[in-house]
């Protein structure tokens, strides 16, 4: 009896342990408000590097410096060099540019770690960086056209002083010298997901330590709701949701929710769902659609950035999403994957569900972006005024599971493709990588629900494929994945693509667009390879 009673209160504190912990989950869910994307990134450094800095260059006069490193485009410092050789006098610091270009070249950069920026030490009272300091920044970002932005805090040292402090400063390409606000953090361990018995049985389908350290950014959450939950039950570790929508009624036909959500805001509602699955999820909301008063400095810092949380960390590799069916902020999402050197990954369902579309673009993988893959569709929209009156009515549930469950392999295959953690011998590699060879140049899908889709929706291309092939053979529920040549007149005849510019290396267009929230008609000129 005592026995019994014993369980009964082990199961019962059990279950209250459960229930209490899947209510600790919201510590893992970070809104954003809209208004703070507004103001510059700020600085971000883990607390190692700013106890560096302190121990060198606050401890001794004014002027002395040291080099920042980091992951490209984050704004976030997680590697320091103190620049002990430089030509210094007490009013003026410059870098030993041989011996710092050596250990960028040899040791940071094939670690995937690059150049951020200096900090240096002013005299007393001097808290901004000189005409001088700028003119060098400027130089250095002449020099790397990858660079968004040059951290240039100024330091006052302890000798000088009495007290160490860094006033937070970058040299931005459109805004010249922007004032930072600063953030000092530990820096995160890298979660270790094989410790977990929820990946137990698909540690090997996944390079499960990759995708813990990856990023899903959504723009939009409603239909791909389920796909996003199910990305967690992946073990992708990140995610950042951009929508402005609450869950309504009709949504339980045709999305992923449930009738306790009514109400909520979708970001909300899914964020806590992604926290549910996973037992290490971390999740932002930023409760807003993608409009022009996003600047592509702020999805910047969500797609590359350490976002606010407890600790400093980087995303090992980010897939963009564009999960909305408005057109100009899926062609947006488009070019800013080019600008910023992400993986961008579409969805779209058609006139009452009766064909889904996927594409996807990513520098390195695929010749073509997603604008020559869909041409025909910009020249409609910028050309003939074309308007889209495609809703959800009519469209039934299937459509939508099918488009998020034929997004799977390619987000999968991406992130970890991308991700500098990856571990090329893992079980999963030869899997993913065939897959991903394989469609890389095939990065427009089509998938046929309907079997009279040649006639309903004029689209023949279902027919055809498989008459081709097979006599008698029906073409039901089949995914085309048709080959794309990136838009050039010497390449496929099209006239070149006003976003990527045709060269077949999507790499060549990391930060050469200029602001994405303007969608070009025309080439304007032709880009230098
Ligand atoms: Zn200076
Ligand atoms: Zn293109």
């Amino acid at each position: 009896m005592k026995i019994i009673r014993t369980i009964a209160t082990t199961l019962a504190d059990l279950a209250g342990a459960t229930a209490h912990a899947i209510a600790l989950n919201t510590h893992r869910i970070i809104a954003i408000p809209p208004a703070e994307l507004k103001a510059p990134a700020p600085l971000v450094m883990t607390t190692s590097v700013s106890h560096e800095i302190m121990r060198t260059v606050g401890s001794q006069r004014a002027e002395s410096g040291g080099m920042f490193g980091g992951v490209r485009g984050s704004g976030t410092v997680t590697e320091y060099h103190f620049d002990t050789t430089a030509a210094t006098t007490g009013a003026t610091y410059y870098p030993d540019h041989l011996f710092l270009n050596r250990l960028l070249r040899e040791d940071w950069n094939p670690a995937n770690i690059n150049l951020l920026g200096f900090v240096h030490s002013h005299p007393a009272g001097s808290r901004r960086p000189s005409g001088q300091d700028l003119r060098y920044a400027q130089q250095i970002m002449d020099g790397i056209p990858e660079l968004d932005r040059f951290l240039m805090p100024i330091a006052q040292t302890i000798p000088d002083t009495g007290h160490f402090t860094m006033h937070g400063y970058a040299v931005t390409r459109d805004k010249g010298l922007e004032q930072l606000d600063g953030t000092v953090l530990p820096a995160r361990d890298p979660v270790d997901p094989t410790r977990f018995l929820e990946f137990d049985r698909v540690r090997d389908a996944y390079d499960l330590a990759a995708l813990a350290g990856a990023r899903i950014v959504a723009v939009g959450c409603g239909g791909s709701r389920g796909f996003l939950e199910e990305m967690a039950r992946c073990g992708v570790g990140e995610f950042v949701l951009i929508d402005p929508d609450v869950v309504a009624y009709p949504n339980i036909a045709t999305q992923h929710v449930y009738r306790s959500e009514i109400g909520m805001a979708k970001v909300d509602a899914t964020a806590k769902a992604i926290t549910d699955v996973s037992p290490f999820a971390r999740v932002w909301t930023i409760r807003a659609g993608l409009d022009d008063t996003i600047t592509d400095a702020a999805m910047r810092r969500l797609v590359f950035g350490s976002l606010p949380g407890p600790d400093v960390h980087v995303p090992t590799s980010t897939l963009l999403c564009a999960f909305t069916d408005d057109f100009y902020t899926q062609a947006r999402v488009s070019r800013l994957g080019l600008e910023l050197g992400v993986a961008v990954l579409g969805g779209l369902v058609y006139h009452q569900g009766r064909g889904v579309e996927i594409t996807f673009s990513a520098p390195g993988i695929t010749p073509a972006c997603i604008r020559c893959a869909t041409a025909g569709r910009y020249r409609s929209y910028l050309e003939q005024g074309y308007r889209n009156t495609v809703s959800s009515h009519g469209t039934p549930f299937y459509a939508t599971a099918r488009l998020n469950a034929a997004k799977h392999q390619l987000a999968i295959g991406l992130l970890t493709r991308l991700s500098r953690v990856r571990d090329v011998n893992h079980p999963s590699v030869p899997r993913v990588d065939a897959f991903l060879d394989a469609v890389a140049e095939r990065n427009l899908i089509l998938i046929g629900l309907d079997t009279e889709i040649g006639t309903t929706l004029g689209l023949k291309l279902f027919e055809t494929a498989v008459a081709e092939s097979t006599a008698g053979v029906l073409a039901a529920d089949l995914a085309l994945y048709r080959p794309q040549k990136p838009d050039r007149p010497d390449s496929n005849g099209y006239p070149t693509c006003p976003d990527c510019g045709g060269t077949g290396d999507l790499s060549d267009c990391v930060g050469r667009l200029g602001d994405t929230r303007v969608l070009p008609t025309s080439v304007i000129s032709e880009r230098s390879a």
